[in-house]
């Protein structure tokens, strides 16, 4: 009885707010953090006599994930209302899409995490349902005898990406939101942040006794809106069922809540209490034809996955995982990096090296000195900057730093002067060049007085000497210390180490 296997299936339905100027069937803005119902019109407020009109650009961004993601497009989609009473939304119905959404089917390449940070790990794909699009509603706070609203985000483009129970763990819950959110962000369809409430997702969770073909009861948690949060409640949640099953107890299809503070799910309504949304089609909107016209202009301008991109780097310029694991994530740094290949393209390893270790340290400490002196800003408002967004205040160009790696394979300056002109860079926007030039770091390559230096040092430890001569090949590091010192740290590493093997002989 006791050693009886579990295993936990999971599917998402996650929420993506598109970026588009106006809102999903008005032309009225959307923006994030405007003062509490600035953004509405009689559309917005739903008053008697007013049309939805579609937003074609959300329609264009929705097909354009969706042909990312390898769904089919049906020729024919359709809006319905899902009808039920709220003050989140003054029609009373939210308008959505049921039986012909925008996508079918498609999938998400997954990554889980390798044995260690710089391994790359397993690659699988999780299987999509659909995607449609719909509008978001409002936003009520609730306090201890009324609750405000705010319509803001009513009636703003949200697209809901619906998986199949294809998940296993919370790891690749994890694992798949890092991949849509690389995805979407990449392809600027929305910046994916869940502390903008940008991308939220209702987590389904199910056990069953491992190896069995029907799937168990599930249970839904609504609305998460942090990748720890979604972690944390699957975790619990599969250990709660789990126990339930132990114990015998049934488990029963209800929607939970997930409290943060506790740690804890606690239940919110069952199956019997569950919504009849009465959806039929919206008498105010048409159906949409998608012509294969349109297909084919967004086609012809799709991004490359972060994954291929991923797997591109590393067989094209032999990238190690530690730098594309960084780097491809973010099409900001991978188009920087690209920018700077054009410049001078001998050296990728070097010239991503130096973006994902040095840039995004300076990039960031860039952004807290920003952030300390602006202190007026509460902790908690601090909104997350974007590798585009700090790249574009950035003072050193990618075309300068590919010119800083070519100054090191020319041998002119060394890795170790490379960091410090970095730095220097970094901070005035000079060029490389410049830098090197005026502050005098050029590498001596002079032969004569290297190897004048070289004598010195050898005549200082005949037993190194003795040892490489005896086959220590490394005993000769012990020389090229003291001419470094004696070079005042200037000289090529490279030709003291040639010089010295051929004083030695
Ligand atoms: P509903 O009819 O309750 O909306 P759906 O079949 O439409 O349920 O599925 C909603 C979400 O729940 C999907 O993401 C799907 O993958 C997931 N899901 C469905 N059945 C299960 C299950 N037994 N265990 C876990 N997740 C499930
Ligand atoms: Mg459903």
């Amino acid at each position: 009885m006791s050693d009886i296997q579990y295993e936990a299936v999971i599917g998402l339905e996650t929420h993506v707010q598109i970026k588009t100027r106006s809102k999903m069937f008005t032309s009225v803005a959307h923006k994030f953090a405007e003062p509490p119902n600035t953004l509405t019109d009689a559309v917005v407020w739903a008053l008697p006599g007013v049309l939805p009109v579609l937003n074609y650009e959300a329609i264009r961004k929705t097909i354009e994930l969706g042909l990312m993601l390898g769904c089919e497009i049906p020729e024919i989609t359709k809006w319905d209302r899902k009808n039920y009473f709220y003050p989140d939304s003054p029609k009373n119905y939210q308008l959505s899409q049921y039986d012909q959404p925008l996508c079918l089917g498609g999938n998400v390449e997954i990554e889980l995490a390798g044995a260690n940070p710089s391994e790359m790990g397993e690659h699988r794909y999780v299987k999509l349902t659909r995607i449609h699009l719909e509008e978001d509603v409002g936003k009520l706070t609730h306090f201890t005898h009324d609750s405000l609203v705010d319509y803001n985000r009513a009636g703003t483009p949200l697209m809901e990406i619906v998986s199949e129970p294809d998940m296993h763990s919370s790891d690749e819950v994890f694992a798949y939101l890092t991949s849509l959110k690389n995805t979407i962000s990449s392809a600027g369809i929305s910046d994916c942040d869940m502390e903008k409430g940008q991308m939220r997702c209702d987590v389904n969770v199910s056990v069953r006794v491992k190896g069995a073909k029907e799937f168990g009861v599930k249970v839904e948690m609504k609305n998460i809106n942090s990748t720890s949060n979604v972690r944390n409640c699957i975790d619990y949640e599969i250990r709660r069922q789990i126990d339930c099953l132990k114990k015998g107890i049934p488990i029963v299809q209800e929607t939970r809540r997930y409290d943060a503070q506790l740690g804890v799910t606690q239940s919110m309504r069952s199956k019997e209490d569950a919504h009849d949304y009465r959806y039929f089609p919206d008498p105010d909107l048409m159906p949409v034809k998608i012509s294969q016209e349109l297909l084919d202009s967004i086609r012809a301008k799709l991004i490359e996955l972060p994954f291929d991109r991923q797997r591109r780097y590393m067989n094209d310029y032999s990238l190690p995982y530690s730098a594309v694991s960084v780097m491809c994530p973010d099409l900001a740094l991978c188009e920087y990096f690209e920018e700077g290949l054009k410049e001078y393209s001998k050296n990728p390893k070097m010239l991503a090296n130096l973006i994902v270790n040095d840039l995004m340290r300076e990039l960031s400490l860039a952004e807290d000195a920003e952030k300390s002196e602006d202190v007026f800003e509460e902790s908690d408002n601090v909104i997350h900057v974007s590798t585009a967004e700090k790249l574009a205040k950035c003072k050193m160009t990618a075309k300068n730093l590919a010119s800083l790696v070519r100054i090191v394979d020319g041998g002119s300056i060394s890795k170790q002067m490379a960091k410090e002109v970095f730095v220097k860079m970094f901070t005035t926007g000079e060029s490389a060049d410049d830098i090197v030039e005026k502050s005098g770091m050029k590498q001596n390559s002079d032969s004569g007085e290297l190897e004048k230096f070289c004598l010195e040092a050898m005549a200082g430890n005949q037993k190194a000497i003795d040892q490489y001569k005896a086959g220590n090949d490394k005993a000769i590091n012990a020389l090229i210390g003291p001419v470094m010192k004696a070079s005042k740290g200037k000289a090529n590493p490279a030709m003291v180490l040639e010089i010295l093997k051929k004083l030695i002989g």
